[in-house]
C-alpha cells in the first residue's frame, strides 16, 4: 500500500499548488496575451496559461518529491495544467480547471480540481475560484454533493470536439437534455453538483491527465467512470495517454447508460 501519510502531503502539496496554477491562470487572461499555439489542429490549443501552469506545478511538485510523476514505485501524478483551454481562449472561464491527479498501482486514487473561475460571474462580493479535492475511502470535499433530477436524462459532453459518433451515441440514448460544455473536470463538476446525469463522450481525444483526478473524485463519492465499453482506466506509468475508446461516468444509475450504447459506436472505438 501507499503510506497514508505520504498520500496525504501529496494531497496537500496538489491542493496548494492548484491554487497557486488557479492565480496564473486568471493572470493570464487579465494581461490579455494568451499566447495560443495549436498542439496537433486547430482542435487541440495551448496557451500561455498551459504551460506556465505545467511548469510551476511540475516544479513544485518536484522540489518537494523529488521524482516528481513516479514517487516510490508505483505513485503517479497526472497534471492537466489547463483542462478546457479551448474554452479559455473563448472567454469561457468557468468550463476552466486545474487537474491533479495522483494514481498508485495503476488506479486513481485521490485527485484536485481547482476551478481558478468559478463565481466569476456572481459579483465583486462573491469568492473567486474554489478547489474539489477527494482521496478513495475518504470521500470528495469542497463543493456540495447533489443528485441529478430523478427520472431526467441530462446528458453532459464535449462543447468542441464533437463528431457524427459522438452526437450518434447522444442520440441512441434518448436524452431530455444535453448540456455542451468544454473540459473533462467541469464536466465532472456538472456530474457531482447534480446537474447532469451522465457524461458521455463516444471519441478518442481525451487523455490520462484529464480523468485520472476527475476520476478518483468521482469513484470517492460513489460513481463510476470508464471508457464507452465499460473498462476501467489505468494510470501506471507505462499506460498509452490516449482513451482512445471515449468516456462513460456517472454519479448514480451507471448501468442504465452503459447498457444503453449501441454496439456500432463499441465497434467504432478501439480500447
Ligand atoms: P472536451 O470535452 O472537448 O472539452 O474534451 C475534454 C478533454 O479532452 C480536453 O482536455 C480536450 O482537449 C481533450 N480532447 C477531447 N477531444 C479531443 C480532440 N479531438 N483533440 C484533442 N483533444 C481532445
Ligand atoms: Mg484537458
Ligand atoms: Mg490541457
Amino acid at each position: 500500500m501507499a503510506s497514508p501519510a505520504l498520500l496525504m502531503r501529496v494531497v496537500a502539496s496538489a491542493y496548494s499548488v492548484a491554487e497557486k496554477a488557479a492565480t496564473i491562470v486568471r493572470n493570464v487572461m487579465a494581461a490579455g496575451d494568451l499566447g495560443i499555439v495549436e498542439k496537433t489542429g486547430a482542435n487541440d490549443l495551448q496557451t500561455k496559461a498551459d504551460r506556465l501552469v505545467q511548469m510551476s506545478i511540475c516544479a513544485s511538485l518536484a522540489r518537494k518529491f523529488p521524482k516528481v510523476t513516479i514517487i516510490g514505485e508505483e505513485l503517479v501524478i497526472w497534471v492537466d495544467p489547463l483542462d478546457g483551454t479551448k474554452e479559455y481562449t473563448e472567454g469561457l472561464l468557468d468550463h476552466v480547471t486545474v487537474l491533479i491527479g495522483i494514481a498508485y498501482g495503476g488506479k486513481a486514487i485521490a485527485g484536485v480540481i481547482n476551478q481558478p473561475y468559478y463565481n466569476y460571474e456572481a459579483g465583486a462580493d462573491a469568492v473567486l475560484g474554489r478547489t474539489i479535492w477527494g482521496v478513495l475511502g475518504m470521500g470528495a470535499f469542497g463543493f456540495q454533493l447533489t443528485e441529478a433530477p430523478a427520472g431526467k436524462h441530462i446528458i453532459v459532453t464535449t462543447r468542441s470536439h464533437s463528431s457524427t459518433l459522438v452526437n450518434d451515441c447522444i442520440s441512441a440514448l434518448n436524452p431530455d437534455s444535453v448540456i455542451r460544455v468544454g473540459g473533462a473536470g467541469n464536466k465532472i463538476i456538472q456530474l457531482i453538483e447534480g446537474k447532469a446525469s451522465a457524461y458521455v463522450f463516444a471519441s478518442p481525444g481525451c487523455k490520462k491527465w484529464d480523468t485520472c483526478a476527475p476520476e478518483a473524485i468521482l469513484h470517492a463519492v460513489g460513481g463510476k467512470i470508464t471508457d464507452i465499453h465499460g473498462n476501467a482506466f489505468q494510470y501506471n506509468k507505462e499506460v498509452k495517454h490516449m482513451n482512445s475508446a471515449g468516456v462513460l461516468a456517472t454519479l448514480r444509475n451507471y448501468d442504465y447508460y452503459a447498457s444503453r450504447i449501441p454496439n456500432t459506436v463499441k465497434q467504432s472505438l478501439v480500447p
